[in-house]
């Protein structure tokens, strides 16, 4: 599974691994999907980066796209959500994210500075 979307600000790409948001100022981020267990459904999931981003860097969304031909009651809501960098050009190398993410799955490329778990 490969999605990739592209704006002017930001290409996003999400597949099995990495859900990724690499901006046009330099900043990359990368959520390794096989670490993260955010879920929203699951009360257990963690939404720790969510609630540190004070930028609003992250962004959720169902992994499949909906199908908005068809009726709202009729639709099936998918149950699976990725959290994405969807803004990732705001992110000003605070790091709370990283520190925050008790699975170590965040690694902030801004320019030359690494923010990583490890580091
Ligand atoms: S480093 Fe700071 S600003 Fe950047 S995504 Fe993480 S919490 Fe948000
Ligand atoms: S803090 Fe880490 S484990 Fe929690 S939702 Fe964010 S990336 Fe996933």
């Amino acid at each position: 599974m490969l999605q990739k979307s592209k704006s002017e600000m930001i290409e996003t790409i999400i597949d099995d691994n990495v859900s990724k948001g690499i901006a046009h100022n330099g900043v990359e981020i990368i959520i390794d999907r096989k670490k993260c267990n955010y879920s929203m459904y699951d009360p257990a999931g963690c939404k720790k980066c969510l609630q540190a981003c004070t930028v609003g860097v992250f962004a959720t969304r169902p992994l499949e796209k909906r199908d908005f031909s068809i009726p709202p009651r009729e639709r099936i809501d998918p149950t699976q959500w990725v959290l994405l960098p969807t803004w990732a050009d705001w992110c000003n190398g605070c790091g709370d994210c990283v520190k925050q993410c008790p699975k170590g799955a965040i690694t902030i490329q801004l320019g030359e500075r690494l923010i990583t778990s490890d580091a």
